[in-house]
């Protein structure tokens, strides 16, 4: 029982929480756990044909019980009994602003929510979504994720370290902790001086973990760090887990080189409609065909799971079944580049150029044009010294280039920096470079690099 259980054992003294890594990894997970790992097991090499029953089996029971429990959905009373791949045809996306303004209707009625508890939605804009979901749906969860690990090597209880916020934000001093359940030693990502980095580079000798966890772009800064000083090797990691948050271009190089290990990364959300992750041997995003169906809506309005669609990802999540999420619209924007993986052989959908909202707002140049985050490539020579930077615009044309710098960094560099920049916006942006003591990170996650201060009329006109 991870939603409940988790509190509980959080307040177990450390000698007590080794005690119960004695049970088997797979038992302290729940049942629903186990009997999703072991249907993916199952189902990893399925062809078409497997996969599309095992889709209308869960789609119809999705639909079902959304149309004849959930008010939102009785308008579709007239699909019941229909195929559901036909039915789901007839549906309507929605969008979380929609679901937001009148939460109630899309949730199964009080009496019947039974084995749920209630999450929000993180990241950075807007209002969190309000979800209602059954427990188990965090389980089977946990159930597709290690199965993604699985894939760069994760065996269940190997040892990880993790960059992980929830458990160092209450304003403790704190930055290290052991998490012996989950054999995972965590670290602060909202701490990252060199002062700390190099407390982590001790615990983590220590510590010697098979496997390092974390968003990308703290584990940029620390990979900047390790690359800055000579002899300050890391134990031999088997992969670097990242999730939460898209790759920039050049990300990947550079922690990989830092890390001396495979970048390993998957896509998913808390609202459970959509997971993709890479493969053995390809970086392509795979959608997950028994956690949901996923669409794209391109620019006239149509929805598409064929190759070559570009546009919204728009995803029928078949975890949760308090609050149904039946074509929801998740605002991140990919395009469909395959219907099967040729490295690998999985009959998955390949989902490719994934990026989030927020990545994809970027700077507004003088002409009025949108300059993404992906299209400065900021993980160059350029920025050598440089820890961490952050984009700061307040006025069309012009941009704030925030760095915390390394003792390595030489101060020449700013006007260079300022002008490679400029040059990658064709003169679009002009940019100021300047180092700062810190970076604002209470927005860890996507928008860390940009605090993005026109007013929202200015960039209203620009998102389509
Ligand atoms: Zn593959």
């Amino acid at each position: 029982m991870i939603a409940r259980g988790r509190k509980l054992y959080e307040r177990l003294a450390l000698p007590l929480q080794r005690t119960v890594k004695i049970i088997p990894f797979a038992y302290r997970l729940g049942r629903a756990y186990r009997e999703t790992a072991r249907l993916l097991s199952a189902a990893d090499r399925w062809d078409d044909r497997q996969i599309r029953a095992y889709q209308r089996e869960q789609l119809n029971q999705l639909l079902e019980l959304a149309i004849r429990r959930v008010p939102y959905y009785r308008r579709y009373q007239r699909l019941l009994g229909r195929d559901p791949f036909d039915a789901l045809r007839e549906i309507e996306p929605v969008s979380k602003q929609q679901m937001q303004s009148a939460l109630d209707d899309f949730i199964l009625p009080e009496s019947l929510r039974a084995r749920a508890h209630v999450t929000y939605t993180g990241g950075s804009t807007g209002r969190p979504l309000t979800i209602h979901q059954n427990h188990d749906a965090v389980e089977r969860e946990w159930a597709f994720i290690m199965a993604l690990w699985r894939r760069a090597g994760y065996r269940p209880g190997d040892r990880r370290a993790t960059f992980r916020g929830v458990e160092f934000q209450s304003g403790s001093r704190e930055t290290v902790r052991e998490n012996p359940v989950y054999n995972e030693l965590l670290l602060s990502p909202y701490h990252l001086s060199d002062e700390h980095l190099a407390t982590y580079t001790q615990a983590l000798a220590k510590f010697r973990p098979q496997f390092l966890r974390g968003y990308p772009s703290a584990l940029a800064v620390y990979a900047r760090f390790l690359q800055s000083r000579a002899g300050n090797d890391l134990p031999p990691l088997k992969a670097v887990l990242c999730g939460s948050e898209g790759l920039l271009p050049g990300q990947r190089e550079l922690i990989e080189a830092a890390f001396k290990a495979r970048v390993y990364s998957w896509y998913g959300m808390t609202e459970k409609v959509v997971l993709a992750g890479e493969c053995e041997n390809s970086s392509v995003y795979h959608v997950m065909p028994e956690y949901g169906i996923t669409e794209i809506l391109d620019s006239r309005g149509e929805l598409f799971a064929q190759i070559g669609t570009s546009g919204e990802i728009v995803g029928t999540g078949f975890l949760n079944r308090v609050m149904p999420f039946i074509r929801y619209r998740l605002d991140d924007y990919a395009s469909i580049t395959g219907d099967h993986c040729p490295a690998c052989g999985r009959r998955h959908l390949l989902l490719s150029s994934v990026q989030g909202h927020r990545v994809q707002d970027g700077l507004i140049g003088r002409s009025g044009a949108l300059i993404s985050m992906t299209a400065l490539n900021l993980h160059d020579a350029t920025f050598q010294g440089v820890r961490q930077f952050q984009f700061v615009q307040r006025e069309v044309g012009r941009a704030e280039v925030l760095l915390r710098i390394g003792s390595d960094f030489d101060p020449a560099r700013l006007a260079v920096i300022a002008q490679r920049l400029a040059n990658k916006t064709g003169g679009d942006v002009a940019f100021e470079a300047r180092v700062v003591e810190t970076i604002d990170q209470t927005q860890m996650g996507k928008g860390v690099y940009l605090r993005q201060l026109l007013p929202v009329g200015r960039t209203a006109g620009l998102e389509s």
